[in-house]
């Protein structure tokens, strides 16, 4: 197979449409087979129910050229069924786990060609979603839905080192505590982009979010979870029914206890822990970075520092990293069914 001809090191994170893309339709009570196509182009009424009412879920991962030169994809299973849960809440008819699967490992294999070279730091990006595409105009679901894949190469997260970051607390909500935080659909990405562009112009790399309800407790951020280790090198979890399930944290929290031997706690965090100096590292976790440090945060004014500093990442968050890349990567032995392979 003969790689497309892109400067695979230099890749930043947009848009770039790859050959192929996998498209299934939900009608009359029913999903069909679905099939991979070229057009990437979707013709829709002009009321179709994602248009009106932001019927729509999403999720996120990568395929990537391991170190023996095969085409993986990470806990493509775990995607599925947080989508299945996703689309359950919003009305929408779920895609089933194992078609989603399916559909991963076609869909990837259609583009092997734009699967970045190992070593390269670069990634296949896959988005799969399911929207409401037909006519809505009461508030109500749509009749029919579309489950579209698509992938993009990107490049790597950090280019030249995972520096750390300085962060505000916002004063904006992600999400109530009956909402809608633990799932992941576009609504919760549209109302925070406000707060994003604005910190953004602040200087600061993201906003954290604190608890709706009581404003005490810390959530996650707009796309990524929190990970704190604490003076006794325990990793410390956030834990709260708006954040969502992040399969990346998930898969930490096992690397820390079955690798590392760490302890993790997994819990609710005051915020007012954190700025009595608790912590001594924090991290940010999904699946673009997998980790990147914090090194600093703000709170209306006031710098909280972690002792892991500004330069780089700290070595409890190292270890998490490293030893979750190279699991991914192929260099270190996976759990159990971890690893799907496409090729
Ligand atoms: C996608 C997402 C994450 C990260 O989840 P991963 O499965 O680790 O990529 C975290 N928070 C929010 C709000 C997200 O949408």
């Amino acid at each position: 197979m003969e790689k497309k001809n892109l400067d695979w090191g230099n890749l930043g994170f947009a848009y770039m449409k790859t050959d192929k893309r996998f498209v299934a339709n939900y009608k009359g009570g029913a999903w069909d087979d679905g099939a991979l196509i070229s057009d990437d182009m979707i013709l829709m009424s002009e009321d179709a129910g994602v248009l009106q009412y932001s019927q729509s879920v999403f999720e996120g991962l990568k395929a990537y050229e391991t170190v023996d030169g095969h085409i993986v994809t990470f806990r493509p299973d775990l995607n599925a069924q947080r989508m299945y849960d996703s689309a359950l809440r919003l009305e929408i008819p779920p895609y089933p786990v194992d078609k989603f699967i399916d559909a991963v490992v076609k869909t990837v294999e259609a583009n092997e060609a734009w699967v970045p070279p190992y070593g390269t730091g670069a990634t296949l990006y896959i988005r799969p979603y399911t929207f409401g595409i037909s006519p809505v105009i009461g508030v109500k679901p749509a009749d029919e839905y579309q489950f579209r894949i698509f992938t993009t190469p990107v490049g790597p997260y950090f280019k030249g080192g995972a520096k750390p970051i300085v962060v505000k607390i916002s004063d904006y909500d992600r999400a109530a505590p009956k909402g809608t935080g633990n799932i992941k659909a576009g609504l919760n990405y549209a109302m925070s982009l406000h707060a994003i562009v604005t910190a953004h112009e602040e200087g600061y790399a993201e906003n954290i979010y604190l608890d709706a309800a009581t404003r005490t407790k810390v959530e996650e951020t707009g796309g990524a979870n929190i990970l704190f280790i604490d003076q006794d090198d325990q990793l410390i979890v956030p834990q709260s029914e708006s954040i969502l399930p992040s399969i990346t944290r998930r898969s930490l929290v096992y690397v820390a206890e079955h690798y590392l031997g760490m302890k993790v706690v997994e819990r609710p965090v005051y915020w007012e822990e954190v700025k009595a100096g608790n912590f001594k590292e924090c991290g940010l976790c999904g699946t673009a970075a997998v980790i990147s440090p914090i090194g600093r945060i703000n709170d209306h004014g006031t710098d909280i520092d972690f002792a892991s500093g500004m330069e780089e990442m700290g070595p409890g968050m190292t270890k998490l990293r490293e030893t979750l890349t190279g699991i991914q990567m192929g260099s270190i032995e996976a759990p159990e069914g971890w690893i799907v392979r496409v090729k």
